[in-house]
């Protein structure tokens, strides 16, 4: 959100805010954006390229060989076939959020049952046999699908999306749970659900699923179905929530986006935005409080997890599984390590 602009090459002074970035940019000019700095270099060199080849330092035999302290997970976050494979690189825990709306966003349309089932397929193949949290349809709001949208919405973020969505959507909900129950008689498959609102929902959503799996021979033996954690009233009504679910994921991008009433995508109100807050830290608490008394593991998938120092007061507050984007996992592994062996 704190964009700035680079632009040695082409003689164009550094520059900040979006607006400023747009009026040096052409149609068809090539674009190198680090998202870790917030910067975006216009026309960069091969060199300057090549020091972002992904994951090129993460191949070395001491990070694929760390181990993640017994008790602890470390996991990738992945939307596409190349972060499974950047998972298995850096030698993940297991992929603990597939966001399924990716590939339908990526064809443009609706995917089938058995298109879906190859695909899910090959992620699991990547994996080689570790745990895969494949998260259903996740669109409206920041995800919208433009090629479904019915009708226009004044507040999409308050709207048809998430769990919602998917309870409206039966056509759509249940090629995916097929072919997720498919997949399951080759490896073991978590289902979260995103955006649960409260405990009813949570219910009406795992009946549905439940029912749809009976349709598919022997699927509900290998299937895990779980909750994400992002929106306030569902933390409020964690205990009763984790009496259905398997397991549990805080959205923390969402969950500070409606606790604090603040738009995760606006430059104006990043400031506000501020995953230190004390009210954050305390609904992660009343969550990890709610899993252990459950007995049921809960995991925090969120783009707060992979922030330097943020693992060490998960961990301090319970929570000890993390899914990060993959190629922070060697660091997130570290730190992790270090509270291990401190
Ligand atoms: C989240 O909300 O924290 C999350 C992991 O899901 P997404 O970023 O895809 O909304
Ligand atoms: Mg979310």
């Amino acid at each position: 959100s704190h964009a700035a602009i680079i632009a040695r090459s082409l003689g164009v002074p550094a520059v900040t805010g979006l607006r400023d970035i747009m009026q040096h940019v052409r149609c068809g000019s090539t674009l190198l954006i680090d998202g870790d700095s917030g910067t975006v270099i216009l026309e960069p060199t091969p060199a300057q390229i090549a020091t972002f080849i992904p994951l090129e330092g993460a191949k070395s035999d001491t990070v694929v060989a760390l181990r993640t302290p017994a008790g602890m997970e470390v996991c990738a976050n992945a939307s596409l076939v190349e972060d499974a494979h950047q998972a298995h690189l850096v030698n993940a825990d297991g992929i603990g959020l597939f966001r399924t709306e990716i590939t339908f966003l990526k064809a443009e349309r609706l995917l089938t049952e058995d298109e879906q089932f190859e695909y899910y397929h090959e992620i699991v193949n990547i994996m080689a046999g570790k745990p895969v949290t494949f998260r259903l349809l996740d669109v409206g709001g920041d995800k919208p699908l433009p090629f479904m949208r019915i009708q226009k919405e004044s507040n999409p973020y308050l709207g048809w999306r998430g769990a919602r969505f998917l309870l409206g959507s039966p056509d759509i909900l249940k090629p995916q749970i097929r072919a997720l129950g498919r997949l399951s008689k080759i490896a073991p498959v978590n289902i979260m659900v995103p955006m649960i609102v409260d405990a009813v929902q949570q219910q009406q959503i795992s009946s549905a699923i439940v029912e749809i799996l009976q349709g598919v021979e022997h699927a509900l033996e290998n299937i895990k179905i779980g909750a994400m954690f992002e929106v306030p009233s569902a933390c409020m009504q964690a205990r009763e929530i984790f009496k259905i679910v398997d397991f549990g994921s805080i959205g923390s991008n969402d969950l500070i986006q409606y606790l604090f009433a603040v738009d995760r995508n606006n430059e104006l109100v990043s400031r506000d935005y501020n995953p230190d807050h004390p009210i954050l830290w305390e609904t992660l608490r009343l969550l990890s409080a709610a899993s252990s008394e459950a007995g049921k593991p809960l995991s925090i998938c969120g783009e707060m997890a992979g922030r330097q120092s943020v693992p060490t007061r998960l961990v301090q507050t319970g929570i000890t599984r993390l899914s990060v984007s993959p190629r922070l996992i060697p660091s997130v592994r570290s730190e992790m390590a270090g509270i291990a062996g401190a």
